[in-house]
């Protein structure tokens, strides 16, 4: 199976964290989300040891909350020790109502508006990470009408290409991003932001991109990073603290991803950050990790039931379900894969199909090209797996269709952690 936590008894039905789909299905509804919360719990504390073991007890693993963000992440979060990231006051909220510490948030965003700005001071935010000038100034100005001095990191654009999809590629010089080092803007940032009275700058922070396999790309950051801390040190005589590395790290979502050894690779990044920061003539900064991703992914799985079954002879077939790009439009914005499975047979007679949504837009495509039982029909259940990022997170309610539930999975038993969006909720806000 594409993930350990997913399993088939000998009679073909599938098993999602030891549990029954079908009777899951049964008892919440379709479409579902299913999280696996020891699989959650699990992925933080992978992060949380190797972070202990490579940099010490002062860095740092934050869970980039826009992966999925609900009240009950972010008190599994807080029960982990995890600092998270924000890019919103919807999350920073959110986190606040769970009980998540103030303290221990991290407010990113490019286009903080003064109103983010003012809400994330008053809420007592431990770290803004300022994107651009105007942030800045505005930041500084707020910063003292409240009588605080703010830590911050700046976000700066190391140019680095990450070679994944166009849409999660944020390291290169021309993204929107943060500030170039490439054209000497960074340092210039640098030196603003040392200027300011109302904030405390704590370092620098950097995220390449997302679904990064490449061994290279975390270590060619590096190197452009400390080279930068040292230009700065050279020229503004100031000493970053701390460097954030981002998060990005890839997960499978089909057999021929690869799999990567997390652990491993932040033991060999340690290595390389002490040897290139003793080249630069730099004390080892503090480390912090953004991953999202990897915390959540291989613990989603969402339920669909079928609807209809299309066969157009001579051309494709379409299974068509009761949700989509609503619940996940990942595979619309980006041609994002997938594993798909029946929920309750496997081997027999095969064919392939399109897994298509239920909303009015030809577009609304689940994933292509899958293969699934050929009588498959109206009331089998379909699971797509590995949906625990980017989808809860990214539904909508085009068509008006409601949000799905949110049900977690833990030592045998379920509960909803999210409620489905009913059709009172669809009109809650119309007047
Ligand atoms: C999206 C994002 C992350 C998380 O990336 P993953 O690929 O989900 O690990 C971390 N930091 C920043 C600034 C991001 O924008």
């Amino acid at each position: 199976m594409i993930c350990s936590n997913i399993t088939r008894d000998p009679d073909g039905a599938l098993r999602f964290a030891g549990q029954s789909v079908e009777a899951l299905a049964d008892r919440y509804g379709t479409p579902l989300y299913l999280m696996d919360e020891a699989r959650i719990r699990d992925n933080c504390r992978m992060y949380k040891n190797a972070f202990r073991k490579a940099f010490g007890d002062k860095a740092l693993p934050l869970y980039a909350s826009k992966a999925c963000a609900f009240k009950q992440i972010y008190r599994i979060m807080a029960e982990e020790g995890m600092g998270v990231d924000t890019v919103s006051r919807g999350e920073i909220c959110t986190a606040l109502a769970a009980g998540f510490p103030a303290e221990r948030i991290w407010f990113h965003g490019n286009g903080k508006t003064d109103a983010d700005i003012r809400y994330a001071l008053e809420h007592g935010v431990g770290r803004f990470v300022v994107d651009g000038h105007e942030e800045l100034e505005a930041l500084n100005a707020e910063a003292g009408r409240h009588g605080v001095r703010q830590k911050i990191l700046l976000r700066v654009t190391p140019g680095i290409d990450p070679h994944t999809y166009e849409a999660a590629n944020t390291g290169r010089v021309d993204v929107k991003f943060g500030v170039s080092i490439g054209t000497g803007q960074a340092l210039e940032f640098v030196r603003a932001a040392l200027d300011m009275p109302n904030l405390e700058l704590e370092g620098l922070h950097c995220h390449v991109g997302s679904m990064v396999f490449d061994e290279s790309v975390f270590e060619d950051t590096v190197d452009v990073m400390l080279a930068f801390m040292r230009e700065v040190k050279e020229n503004l005589g100031y000493t970053a603290e701390t460097l954030d590395l981002g998060g990005g790290y890839g997960v499978r979502y089909v057999e021929s991803d690869k799999k990567a050894d997390i652990p491993g690779r932040i033991a060999a990044l340690a290595e390389h950050i002490r040897t290139r920061a003793a080249a630069e003539g730099l004390p080892v900064p503090i480390i912090l990790m953004e991953p999202g991703r990897s915390i959540v992914a291989d613990a989603g799985m969402t339920v669909y039931t079928v609807s209809a079954v299309k066969r157009i002879t001579g051309f494709k077939n379409h299974v068509i379900v009761d949700g989509g790009m609503t619940d996940n439009p990942r595979y619309c914005l980006y041609g994002a894969k997938y594993t798909v499975l029946h929920a309750s047979r496997e081997g027999g007679e095969t064919a392939v199909f399109d897994l298509a949504g239920c909303c009015c837009e030809s577009g609304d495509i689940l994933q292509r090209a899958v293969t699934l039982p050929a009588d498959i029909k109206r009331g089998d259940r379909v699971v797509v797996c590995t949906t625990g990022a980017y989808n809860y997170s990214m539904a909508s309610n085009y068509n008006r269709l409601g949000r799905p539930p949110v049900v977690m999975l833990r030592d045998g038993e379920s509960y909803v952690a999210v409620r489905r969006e009913g059709l009172d909720e669809l009109c809650a806000l119309d007047i």
